[in-house]
């Protein structure tokens, strides 16, 4: 009998939607470079720049300010190239490695108790500079789910000239919210988060921004921002995934109430959260179980059919301390006894009941053998 996977790991990836995967069935059966002039790459061409067109609408970005890239990794480095050099980059504390570890000196912006950015201390970084700064903050972090005060940082970066990159990565598709309302220079978002196929992303920019050496000259593609062939196929389910998650984000107050049932399990059984103290994305629940490694749970929900993470998740089997949990202070011991639980968009009651089952016996066995040690 195989078991039905219990899928709680959707930060990492989210289930392809059936949408996205019809739109890319249908485009895998045209053949055409989408930068050929004859009739075949025009039919190339007609679906990326369509779905440019959708992508472009549902964020309300200008069509030619999105630069489709490999990922949300590609498009966080493209910005910093593109958009930062011989500037002064500041970096939250809590980013994704994609940002952190772009390969340019940064200072570190600290964050509070909850990770989000200090706006405190970002005006005094930014008072100290000469304002010819890039400033990177995500919109919601990817352990915790905590969503930032964007339009408060991209005030306090106006007021000094500087630029704002956000990463949007985890919120996109998951709240709604417009990039002209975010008050940012550029944005990064990438299509498996939200539903669509792992390979396609894109950096969405402001009209008139100019745009620094690209990071792959290439081709000249993408106005010369990013050189490369376009995955015309990937692209049109990056755009049939986020128009669907778009119009079923009234869907997400059911995903709340069922990451609030296994959050108040866990919590029954003896977990904290982190994060909760601030707004999070719906779908997400970072819990320590005192006495219960992170990573030896994950791989005993694993063995009972639970896919969940532990620590900086993106990166699983990376064992190591999360930078996120260690910048709000969380001591490092503590941090080992994490796990990230993120609903898919496809969740269900069933699923929950699975992990409420499961959850509460998996912890308390590990924390039997840990005392018994
Ligand atoms: N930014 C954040 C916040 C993420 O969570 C991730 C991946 O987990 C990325 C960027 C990288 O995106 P991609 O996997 O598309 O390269």
């Amino acid at each position: 009998m195989t078991v039905r996977t219990t899928y709680l790991d959707a930060n990492a990836t989210e289930p392809l939607r059936p949408a996205a995967r019809a739109a890319m069935l249908a485009a895998f059966d045209i053949t055409g470079n989408p930068s050929s002039v004859h009739t075949p790459g025009n039919a190339a061409r007609r679906i990326v720049e369509d779905a440019r067109e959708t992508i472009a609408g549902l964020w309300g970005v200008r069509p030619n300010g999105v630069i489709f890239t490999s990922g949300g990794t590609e498009a966080d480095a493209l910005a910093i190239r593109a958009l930062g050099s011989e500037r002064h980059i500041i970096v939250g504390a809590t980013e994704h490695d994609a940002v952190r570890k772009a390969p340019v000196a940064c200072d570190i912006l600290p964050v509070d108790e909850a990770g989000l950015p200090r706006l405190d201390a970002l005006e005094a970084m930014l008072s100290c500079g000469d304002g010819e700064a890039l400033v990177c903050v995500m919109l919601a972090n990817n352990e915790t789910g905590t969503i930032a005060r964007i339009p408060a940082a991209a005030a306090i970066c106006a007021t000094f000239g500087a630029r704002l990159h956000v990463d949007a990565v985890q919120a996109a598709g998951r709240v709604p919210f417009r990039f002209g309302e975010l008050g940012a220079t550029s944005m990064a978002i990438s299509a498996h988060k939200l539903g669509g196929p792992i390979g396609v992303g894109a950096l969405m920019l402001t009209p008139g921004i100019a745009f620094g050496t690209p990071m792959m000259a290439g081709g000249g593609q993408e106005q010369g921002r990013r050189g490369g062939t376009l995955p015309a196929a990937l692209i049109a389910g990056f755009a049939a995934a986020a128009r669907d998650a778009i119009a079923n984000l009234g869907d997400m107050p059911r995903i709340a109430a069922l990451r609030d049932r296994a959050e108040a399990a866990a919590v029954a059984a003896g977990a904290e959260v982190y994060g909760n103290i601030a707004d999070r994305l719906p779908n997400t629940t970072c819990l320590r179980m005192p006495g219960a490694k992170g990573q030896e749970l994950v791989i005993a929900l694993d063995l009972e059919g639970i896919a969940v993470s532990s620590g900086a998740a993106c990166s699983s089997g990376k064992p190591g301390t999360s930078h996120v949990l260690q910048s709000m202070q969380v001591p490092s011991d503590r941090a080992a006894e994490t796990i990230r639980v993120s609903l898919p968009w496809n969740a269900t009651e069933a699923d929950i009941d699975r992990f409420v089952d499961v959850y509460p016996r998996g912890a308390e066995r590990l924390r039997a053998e840990a005392r018994a040690a």
